[in-house]
């Protein structure tokens, strides 16, 4: 889906357009005050309409939910498990303007993100990114 008003800006100010309340989930509200300053940002963020939002650093992936099909079982490309299609999405990235990648994650992400670990984060966000801007249209 592309949205009109996004143009070619970096990743954080897309997220900050796109979606205002995640962007301040995940960046916070300016608080000089707040612990944590200075760690890099790594996780996954759900935002509307049941995609995530996948940020490291300022970068940031948006992964949208795909129609599950087949009864085959899943396996999460993030924590390793193997899933039911009740547990499981298969979600698609657009990684550049010809290239698409296809990912499944557990449902809900939280618990999933848990057994991952860092680590784990760290390594899916080196399959997404970096991401051309296929923003600008
Ligand atoms: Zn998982």
């Amino acid at each position: 889906m592309s949205d009109p008003h996004a143009k070619a800006h970096s990743a954080r100010d897309l997220l900050r357009e796109l979606f205002p309340d995640t962007h301040r989930e995940i960046f916070g509200a300016p608080n000089p005050g707040d612990a944590g300053a200075g760690a890099p940002t790594l996780g996954l963020y759900p935002v509307a309409d049941g995609r995530l939002a996948l940020v490291h650093g300022d970068q940031l992936a948006e992964f949208t939910p795909l129609d599950p099909r087949g009864k085959n079982a899943l396996h999460c490309d993030l924590c390793h498990y193997t899933r039911s299609r009740s547990e499981a999405r298969l979600y698609r990235v657009v990684v550049a303007a010809r290239r698409t990648r296809y990912l499944t994650l557990c449902a809900p992400t939280g618990p999933c993100q848990g057994r991952a670990g860092a680590r784990g984060l760290e390594r899916l966000a080196e399959r997404i990114f970096p991401i051309e801007a296929v923003y600008a249209e």
